[in-house]
């Protein structure tokens, strides 16, 4: 039994089955290993009249999780570098926020979608991470470093939505009230536009989860060009789907466009922006592009940048101007996997 991976619900089924015992040893367990550091079965209280039963699950506990070894700051923002047990890597950024903290987990070793702005799509995909490698990193970011969790993003390495059963195993239990008690509000899957993905999560109908999308173009040939999933699903495609989706009163999607100098900065590429948001309850965070390793693109010059901002927001756009924290330990967006020696 792994217990990042399961929900509580889970592991009491999973308490039945094996031992014939319920709920108050699991609920103990379930608790224990995610409010303390230590959850040996042993030294809780619940199991002290059954030594035997806390041997039994001690044995079938799985205890390997993937292991904090490089951890950078700056500017308040932490990068970790998690070693997993196969001996691969990923990076998580903790983001401290005034009263909270963010988490920016990884769901993929690499990424297969290949978007030339970002430094894990150069990597390829090695593969996906399980939904306990995922949850393993909120994990020990709340309980090993004790930051205040309440947000967690799924904009690290990978595309979620290209591990998708994973991904939404590891929402299910990062939002288990008996465990981390991450609300679904809380939690932002982030993707560059895998319509079939978007889709697949719009079943769920989770409408209190929060969706971000790489946009970055809106026009199909700049787009294509940035991210080749523009090929598969074209912006039109796109569109549909999230004017499809459903989200509860309040919940509104999130675009992200990183401001590329000479690419997408001109107020025309504005212009063409604001004309596809139209019509879709968005909020649009720009983000001035950080130049990756041997990038072929430059940061857009403040001039350019303040008068595209002007542009949305004389066109009536919800839009913000994100600073990316972060970008000299590559910590910031697109900047991920910089570090990894595969
Ligand atoms: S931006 Fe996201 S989807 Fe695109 S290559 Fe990077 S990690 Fe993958």
């Amino acid at each position: 039994m792994n217990l990042l991976e399961l929900t509580y619900a889970q592991l009491l089924a999973q308490f039945q089955r094996r031992y014939a015992r319920g709920a108050f040893h699991a609920a103990a367990l379930y608790r224990a290993f995610y409010t303390q550091t230590d959850c040996d079965p042993a030294r809780l209280q619940a199991f002290a009249a059954s030594p035997e039963l806390a041997q039994r699950v001690r044995d079938d506990l799985e205890t390997q999780r993937p292991r904090i070894v490089d951890r950078r700051s700056q500017e308040d923002v932490t990068k970790l570098l998690f070693r997993l047990a196969d001996g691969l890597a990923v990076e998580t950024v903790v983001v401290p926020m005034t009263h909270h903290t963010t988490v920016c987990v990884s769901c993929q070793v690499g990424c297969a979608m290949g978007c030339r702005l970002c430094e894990t799509g150069r990597m390829g995909l090695r593969r996906s991470l399980t939904a306990s490698e995922i949850v393993a990193q909120v994990h020990a970011v709340k309980l090993d470093l004790g930051f205040p969790v309440r947000n967690v993003v799924f904009m690290g390495m990978g595309e979620p939505l290209d591990n998708f059963d994973a991904v939404i195993q590891a929402i299910r239990v990062l939002e288990d009230q008996r465990g981390l008690s991450i609300a679904k509000r809380r939690i932002t899957v982030s993707t560059c536009g895998r319509v079939d993905g978007i889709r697949r999560l719009a079943a769920l109908d989770w409408p209190q989860l929060k969706l971000a999308v790489s946009l970055n173009a809106a026009d199909d040939e700049t787009r294509a060009f940035l991210m080749p999933i523009n090929r598969r699903f074209d912006l039109a495609t796109l569109k549909q789907a999230l004017q499809d989706y459903p989200l509860a009163r309040g919940n509104v999607l999130l675009m992200e466009y990183v401001v590329i100098g000479g690419v997408n900065d001109r107020v025309a590429d504005a212009q063409r922006l604001a004309t596809y948001l139209a019509g879709l309850p968005a909020r649009l965070n720009l983000i001035a592009y950080n130049p990756r390793r041997e990038s072929p693109f430059a940061a857009p010059s403040p001039e350019s940048l303040q008068r595209f901002h002007q542009a949305l927001v004389e066109r009536k756009i919800f839009v913000r101007l994100r600073r990316s924290k972060g970008a000299g330990i590559r910590a910031a967006c697109g900047q991920l996997g910089a570090a990894i020696n595969l």
